[in-house]
């Protein structure tokens, strides 16, 4: 089961793949707000936490779930290093301990089989987490419904580089689509599809 909970303070969207273990993708900018929304799911275990990027929005309240349930804390390294380098401006979220994750690897948590796509050009270290034999793809801020895609006007971003991520997610077969914001849509690669198409 998925649950969608939309965060403050910019409306992004966390996560929480439910089955017999427990990751939550994206937590949102904060820490209280997501701590009582799995409360009041009768969520009392959370085994990770999936970081498709550093941004504010979608990362400040990753410390705080990983510490309440001791969950390792996935991101890619790229990520981590340029959030270093910016964290003090507040655009990125300061996170203590991460694990490096890679392109190409699968992280298994419970029913679900999530695939990381380094997708850059949003943000440095920007992923998507890709659910293969279920369709599912999680695309942070990556790619929007109807053909949007993520601002690359921000420190790190790169217009050709999203470019080349959405050209690497449209092999995908995506039946669902996840975005960071917004709500999540059936036929995936249509939409995919409609955000290279402007390119
Ligand atoms: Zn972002
Ligand atoms: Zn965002």
């Amino acid at each position: 089961m998925i649950l969608r909970i939309i965060t403050p303070p910019l409306s992004a969207n966390a996560y929480v793949l439910r089955s017999e273990k427990i990751a939550v993708i994206d937590p949102g900018g904060d820490a209280d707000f997501i701590l009582n929304a799995l409360k009041n799911q009768g969520i009392k275990n959370v085994n990770a936490v999936l970081l498709t990027h550093l941004h504010y929005d979608h990362a400040v309240a990753a410390n705080a779930i990983a510490e309440t349930f001791g969950a390792p804390l996935l991101v890619h390294r790229d990520e981590y290093e340029f959030s270093r380098k910016f964290w003090y401006n507040g655009l990125y979220a300061s996170v203590s301990n991460p694990q490096f994750v890679v392109d190409g690897e699968v992280i298994k948590i419970g029913d679900y089989k999530l695939k990381v796509m380094h997708t850059p050009g949003h943000t440095p270290g920007s992923v998507c987490f890709y659910e293969a034999r279920k369709g599912l793809l999680f695309s942070g801020d990556t790619v929007f419904p109807n053909g949007s895609i993520g601002r690359t006007d921000l420190p790190g971003g790169t217009y050709a580089q999203l470019h080349n991520s959405l050209k690497k997610l449209s092999g995908l077969t995506v039946k669902r689509l996840y975005p960071g914001h917004g709500a999540p849509v059936e036929n995936g690669n249509w939409h995919i599809r409609m955000a290279l198409s402007f390119f």
